[in-house]
């Protein structure tokens, strides 16, 4: 029996209507169908299904209510200029959603499975995905726990669900520079605890930075180190890379940064290009020192949302400091135009890392 026969389809008898493409936001309009599957101690995951998109019901007592055990993933299915449907290295997605079960004490599972699943259900509600330029059909798979027990622990039973929600371009009005707050004292993760695994609790607690920065006008923080509050980790939710003097520097995974999907392509592209890439840790004192010196030419963030996002500027403390004076540079846009070009088919994939969808 292939895995794909594991999963049984309850068509949904009353299909929405569909959104405007135009009027697409992120994350508010969500699909007819989702993919559920059950995991109970003793018997394993269970019960593979893809069933009408509704609300359920979940005890109040639930862990995952109370002490947060859950995971989750990010990934876009796009339809390419010949109106095929892809998905971009949804395997590294899996893989990395079985690390962060692995963190938080979840069970794994079947990462064949799931990407059948996935491609199933992205199949089914395919008359979903968007279109337009920069649109696409954003997958969110997350697991949480089910157990009614107040106790701190495991939990003995979990739910694995798959939705899709059809998101606007991430640059409505073409790609701007962004302004960023430097974090000096609210921080993302430390070495140790939950930061390399995407987990709700990271980003419930990160919250109230980015509410901060946001009242005095910048989009995103920096985070910087939970021990010196010296170097630099992420921006937002998405990792970062430097350009200085030639050279594309990305702070080095430590324990507490999230390993990116886009941060990987962004790394094996420069490699491909013969383009110096070197990860390591880096201060936010050397950024402000390049660029007193003239040599940092680009900042940016990578992440699935927004593909690459250049920095125009950084504040620190009383600090500030404005970079390639503030017009998006030549390789931050070559990564851009590549990887989405890539992910539409217009630019050739040596990497093999569009999959396509049935
Ligand atoms: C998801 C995420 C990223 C980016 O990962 P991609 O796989 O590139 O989307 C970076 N940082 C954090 C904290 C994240 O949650």
């Amino acid at each position: 029996m292939t895995a794909k026969n594991k999963i049984t389809v309850k068509r949904n008898a009353q299909p929405k209507e569909k959104p405007a493409t135009d009027q697409l936001a992120f994350g508010t309009v969500f699909t007819d169908h989702m993919f559920v599957m059950d995991y109970t101690e003793g018997t394993g995951w269970h019960d593979a299904r893809i069933v009408p998109y509704e609300p359920f019901m979940l005890d109040p007592a639930a862990i995952v209510l109370h002490y947060g055990q859950t995971v989750f993933e990010g990934l876009k299915a796009y339809v390419t200029d010949d109106k095929e449907v892809v998905l971009f290295r949804p395997d590294e997605n899996m893989k990395r959603l079985n690390r962060s079960n692995e963190r938080l004490c979840m069970p794994n599972f079947d990462e064949e499975l799931m990407l059948d699943a996935l491609k199933e259900l992205v199949s089914l509600d395919k008359e979903w995905i968007p279109d337009r330029e920069g649109t696409s059909l954003y997958i969110r798979p997350f697991i949480f726990a089910t157990q009614p027990y107040l106790g701190v622990a495991p939990s003995k039973t979990y739910r694995l669900m798959i939705i899709l929600s059809p998101v606007g371009a991430y640059y409505k009005e073409g790609m701007n520079p962004v302004k960023i707050a430097v974090e000096s004292e609210f921080v993302r993760a430390a070495v140790g605890g939950t930061g390399s695994a995407k987990t709700a609790g990271n980003y419930a607690g990160a919250m109230k930075a980015q509410e901060v920065a946001e009242a005095a006008g910048y989009s995103q923080v920096l985070w910087l180190d939970a021990k010196e509050h010296k170097y630099i980790e992420e921006v937002g939710a998405m990792n970062v890379f430097f350009k200085i003097n030639g050279e594309v520097i990305t702070p080095s995974l430590n324990g507490s940064i999230l390993e990116g999907i886009t941060r990987k392509s962004v790394i094996e592209l420069l490699q491909s290009w013969g383009f110096p890439v070197t990860e390591r840790k880096v201060s936010i004192q050397e950024i402000f020192d390049a660029n007193a010196a003239g040599t940092l030419e680009e900042a940016f963030g990578t992440g699935t949302a927004a593909v690459i996002s250049p920095m125009g500027e950084l504040s620190w403390g009383d600090e500030k400091c404005e970079i390639n004076g503030n017009q998006i540079g030549e390789l931050s846009l070559k990564l851009y135009e590549t990887i989405t070009g890539i992910q539409t088919g217009r630019v050739e994939d040596p990497f093999n890392w569009v999959v396509k969808v049935d």
